[in-house]
């Protein structure tokens, strides 16, 4: 059913609704409020002043109305609240009037002024409420409020009806309320324990359908029907021992995973999880090069330009003999077209790229292998678009982000998963420090001797420039005050999300070069950046930022074996910031940072629109989740699965072979 066919609805609304993201009437429905508004009765005895109160009464006389001017105005009334008489005071209602007739019962919503001994009232509603009030918020904009929303809403819960998505057997076992009952009720919610009961059917199937579809990929990859390469180990190992480290074994182990995938016929879907500066880089190219020698091409994505180059780089140095491309977004269109011939014609071994590798109509002439590195970066739509290049191809992801294992499993439960725990050798934890705006000097200082050590230096700031909206230190205004710290004594660089591909190319060749010592930045190194001589890294206003990213970021230094330092300065939430003063350990950051703020936010999944749940919330929901992750587990090999009536969450299931 459209919009068009609701009841009141007119074309500015449509568009308004169509700007939440509401296209259909089923949009609508599903359009959850995402808080409630719990309205109880005030115990009257124990008030204190300015507590806020809800009482429903009597109306004793005749409210007596002022008029300030034509809006302002005062209404004063008495309320019979049983045991005794409430003065209740409310501002520019004076249109009720008519409608508080002496004995009518009204509901009163304000806060007590101890002094006046008034209660002055923010909203009446009339009618008296029996328990508890609940009122659903929506998410609403400027031009559609959430009571409008809620209006439209309820038209449109009797014109249709919803699909339910869970199977029988499941309903029975929970005793779920059924769907469209579910729905109404969270649309309009009358008792809160009705609520929690249609609240957890309603996350419970949300959380149901995304571990059946995991649990389907997870199916469908084992059937050994991935591509098979006939390479010896020994050849590997001959090319490990020509790197200038020896790998750890952690590294050393990712590898023989990756072997074994590549060797046999299972399609491989390998994870590998290790936290920044653990050396995963490496683990991919070696993959590359197996992948090679078994004669297929090989892709990999890096999520910036910056590190597809750096890649890009490091990569032609190590197997000078592979014919190695870079496509990335920035090419010329004539440089472009021949990169994509030598992929299309197979001249080309292994292409490093952007996400051009995917939004570019590229043709490869056998894609086997396809690694995403900085994988949480990526949303699940793109990964999928890149596997669907070739036939089948084995696919390598690479995350920093050390992710709590039973969250993993959800996350990634259709991978398989390879850890690198142990950080080369050599390596020194990263000194960590929170400093206030106030002890600047000292931190001045601090750089002064990194810089006299012939070190190099990054400053992180939120903004590029200055905002009127929010005070934050930003990347102009500091590149100013550090010329006039250090101008004399090194070259400073400034980068940002602003500057074109090339000009931040140049500026981090210039860095890595050490034509530049201090580089001033926004988060855009964030991730991956490697450049061994930088020590320190200064973070501005790190309040700003999640631990996990804070962590990402200092990652970006200690990456040899010099004493290298993080210094976070901000005023404020230094509580939370000394957490990374205690650990260096990205695992126990992402811990944290869970318990704080919850998945979405710290894996940037929300942004790359990965585990966008309406209603199911993957921190408060865990136990339901892991209830759905066993019961779509059992399902989906059971007979009632292969049943025709579950045909429709079948092709829920295939239609979204990502998981989005
Ligand atoms: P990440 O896992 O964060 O992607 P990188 O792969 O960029 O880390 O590795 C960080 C640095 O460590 C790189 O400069 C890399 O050359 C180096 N490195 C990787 N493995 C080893 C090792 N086994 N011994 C010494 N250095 C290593
Ligand atoms: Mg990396």
């Amino acid at each position: 059913m459209q919009l068009e066919d609701i009841k009141g609805i007119g074309k500015t609304t449509i568009k308004y609704l169509n700007e939440l993201g509401i296209y259909d009437a089923l949009d609508l429905i599903n359009y959850y409020p995402f808080r409630y508004e719990i309205i109880e009765n005030t115990d009257m005895n124990n008030l204190k002043d300015n507590d806020k109160v809800v009482i429903g009464g009597i109306v004793e006389n005749k409210p007596n109305v002022i008029h300030f001017n034509r809006k302002l105005n005062k209404m004063t009334f008495r309320l019979n609240i049983g045991n005794f008489i409430a003065n209740i005071t409310i501002f520019n209602r004076a249109f009720l009037k008519d409608k508080l007739n002496i004995g009518s019962q009204i509901t009163v919503i304000g806060k007590y002024d101890q002094k006046k001994s008034t209660i002055t009232a923010s909203d009446i509603k009339f009618g008296l409420i029996e328990e508890t009030l609940i009122e659903p918020i929506y998410h609403s904009s400027f031009k559609i409020t959430s009571s409008k929303i809620s209006k439209i809403i309820n038209y449109a819960l009797d014109k249709v009806k919803p699909i339910d998505y869970l199977p029988k057997s499941i309903t029975q076992k929970y005793h779920f309320i059924d769907k469209e009952k579910a729905i109404k009720i969270v649309h309009n919610p009358k008792k809160k324990i009705e609520l929690k009961k249609a609240l957890d059917r309603l996350k419970y199937e949300e959380l149901f359908i995304y571990m059946l579809k995991i649990n389907y990929l997870k199916n469908s990859q084992k059937k050994g029907d991935g591509l098979s390469r006939n390479v010896s180990y020994e050849e590997v190992e001959k090319i490990i021992d020509k790197l200038p480290f020896e790998l750890t074994l952690d590294q050393i182990k990712s590898v023989k995973d990756i072997y074994d995938d590549l060797t046999s016929k299972n399609k491989m879907n390998r994870l590998i999880q290790g936290d920044v500066g653990s050396g995963k880089t490496i683990v991919s190219f070696i993959a590359l090069y197996i992948n090679y020698l078994g004669g297929y091409q090989g892709a990999l994505m890096a999520p910036t330009e910056i590190l597809a180059s750096q890649h890009f780089q490091n990569i032609i140095k190590l197997f000078p003999n592979l014919k190695i491309v870079l496509l990335t977004g920035k090419l010329k269109a004539k440089e472009k077209r021949e990169i994509k011939e030598k992929i299309e014609s197979g001249k080309a071994n292994i292409i490093i790229g952007t996400h051009a590798l995917i939004s570019e109509d590229v043709t490869y002439k056998n894609l086997g292998l396809v690694i995403t590195d900085e994988q949480h970066r990526f949303g699940v739509a793109q990964r999928g678009n890149l596997k669907n290049k070739g036939k089948t191809p084995d696919i390598l992801y690479m995350s920093a982000t050390p992710i709590p294992r039973t969250y993993a499993l959800t996350l990634y439960g259709d991978m398989d998963i390879s850890s690198i725990r142990t950080m080369p050798s050599g390596r020194k934890p990263v000194k960590t420090f929170v400093k206030t705006n106030k002890e600047i000097k000292d931190v001045l200082y601090m750089m002064l001797d990194e810089i006299k050590k012939h070190h190099q230096i990054y400053v992180i700031a939120p903004l590029i420039i200055e905002s009127e909206k929010i005070d934050l230190e930003n990347v102009l205004k500091l590149e100013e005050k550090m010329k006039k710290a250090f101008g004399k004594v090194c070259n400073i660089g400034v980068m940002h999300g602003k500057m074109s591909a090339n000009e931040k190319e140049e500026v981090m060749e210039n860095f890595k070069q050490n034509k530049i010592q201090i580089l001033i930045s926004t988060t855009v190194i964030e991730v991956g950046v490697d450049v061994k001589n930088a020590t320190m890294i200064v973070i501005f206003d790190s309040f700003r930022f999640g631990l996990s990213a804070l962590h990402q970021l200092r990652g970006r230094v200690g990456r040899n074996d010099l004493d290298s330092y993080c210094i976070l300065i901000s005023d404020k939430e230094t509580k939370r910031l000394e957490i990374l003063t205690k650990t260096n350990d990205g695992f126990k950051v992402s811990e944290e940072d869970f318990k704080l703020r919850g998945g979405g936010d710290i894996f940037g999944l929300r942004q790359s629109g990965e585990m966008n749940f309406k209603i199911a919330n993957i921190k408060n929901d865990y136990d339901l989740l892991l209830k759905a992750k066993e019961d779509s587990a059992s399902f989906i090999k059971s007979k009632e699965y292969q049943d025709k009536q579950y045909e429709y969450i079948k092709k829920v299931i295939i239609n979204s072979s990502n998981l989005d």
